[in-house]
């Protein structure tokens, strides 16, 4: 609170009707809780604001359904002000008429106070609707809404939809695509991962927050999920492992840039990725998984043919360069927002 810097994060603010899984996601994706056990969460009554300290600090505002947050005493500036995202939960397993109606209320409340917002409407508990139907629902949803919005002269406000389920991996998918759009150094990122894959022989590369297993970048390459879940999965493995053999000290490195953070990050627990960790998995089909750790918070993860990897000093050579590329970029980052903190306290 005492750093100006923190107050402007992008902010992730998770809405939607009761029991329409918000807590659920929030667990699963955050808190590697398994699908399972959110079966006995207690409803949320309150707001809950968590930050959550990964590669990029975000806040999850959990806003239980039955409260009317345009009302007094909760500030709407102060909710929607920020940079960030509002992600507006539906349960598609249930009557989604009044999530609807809540859904058009709040878009229309928040973008007055901040039409730099983005929307994201997750169509969520997808998992025990056939395919045909998941389509239909989507379809009818998106009619709906922008029918409603189009009669209130706000066509010109774009949300974005995603199938949902925390049961499969399109949870961290549609997690993964909000993040992106808060990222501003997205192209420097893609362009990079261009290069290395270019370069090296890699058909697909993902750069992991490994906390969230949400990609944070990937190639220009089209995404398919197989190659997203194998190498999501591979994650998983890893951390596994070093939990049970990794040295713990091995996880904290003297590169820290940022001494607060690792204090947050060591109290809850969450896992962090060694710098040099480096990890490869053959598949039986000729393809190799690789992993390579880049900084404390993120991991680069790899598919490519096994006979490119026969050239693998080059790779490595490689994997070096796009690390400390990658370094540069989030140093020029902290450097801008220190610039900015100083400009504000006018200090230069
Ligand atoms: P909240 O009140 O919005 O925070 O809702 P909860 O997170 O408490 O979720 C309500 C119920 O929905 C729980 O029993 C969850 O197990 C269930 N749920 C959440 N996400 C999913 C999903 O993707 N699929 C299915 N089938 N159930 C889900």
């Amino acid at each position: 609170p005492e750093d100006p810097i923190q107050d402007h994060r992008p902010r992730l603010l998770i809405m939607g009707q009761r029991r329409s899984g918000k807590s659920s996601i929030q667990k699963v994706v955050f808190h590697k809780m398994p699908a399972n056990e959110t079966l006995f969460l207690e409803a949320t009554n309150k707001i809950v604001k968590e930050d959550i300290t990964s590669f990029i600090d975000f806040q999850v505002w959990d806003f239980p359904g039955q409260i009317n947050y345009f009302d007094a005493p909760y500030d709407a500036n102060m909710i929607f002000g920020d940079y960030g995202a509002l992600i507006f939960v539906i349960d598609a397993q249930d009557d989604y008429i009044e999530a609807l109606n809540r859904l058009h209320h709040t878009v229309t409340r928040a973008y007055k106070v901040n039409p730099d917002l983005s929307f994201e409407v997750f169509i969520h508990k997808v998992d025990a609707l056939s395919d045909e139907y998941k389509i239909d629902t989507q379809r009818d949803i998106q009619q709906r809404i922008t029918d409603e919005l189009a009669d209130h002269d706000l066509e010109h406000v774009h949300l974005n939809f995603y199938l949902t389920s925390i049961y499969d991996h399109s949870i961290f998918e549609a997690f993964s695509k909000v993040i992106q759009k808060l990222i501003p150094q997205l192209p420097t990122l893609e362009n990079l991962l261009n290069i290395l894959c270019a370069n090296s022989g890699i058909e697909k590369a993902f750069l992991f927050d490994v906390n969230s297993k949400i990609y944070i970048a990937t190639d220009s390459s089209p995404v398919d999920m197989q190659s997203y879940e194998i190498c999501s999965d591979m994650i998983d493995v890893i951390v596994d492992i070093s939990e049970i053999y990794g040295r713990t000290n091995s996880y904290r490195d003297e590169s820290y840039d940022d001494p607060s953070q690792i204090d947050a990050n060591g109290s809850s627990g969450n896992y962090e990725t060694a710098n040099d960790a480096s990890s490869l998995i053959k598949l039986n089909n000729g393809t190799i998984l690789c992993l390579r750790g880049v900084n404390r918070f993120l991991a680069l993860v790899c598919l490519l043919r096994a006979d490119n990897f026969e050239k693998h000093g080059l790779i490595d050579y490689n994997f070096q360069c796009f690390k400390e590329a990658i370094a540069e970029v989030f140093e020029l980052k902290r450097r801008n927002a220190e610039r900015a903190k100083h400009e504000r306290m006018g200090l230069i």
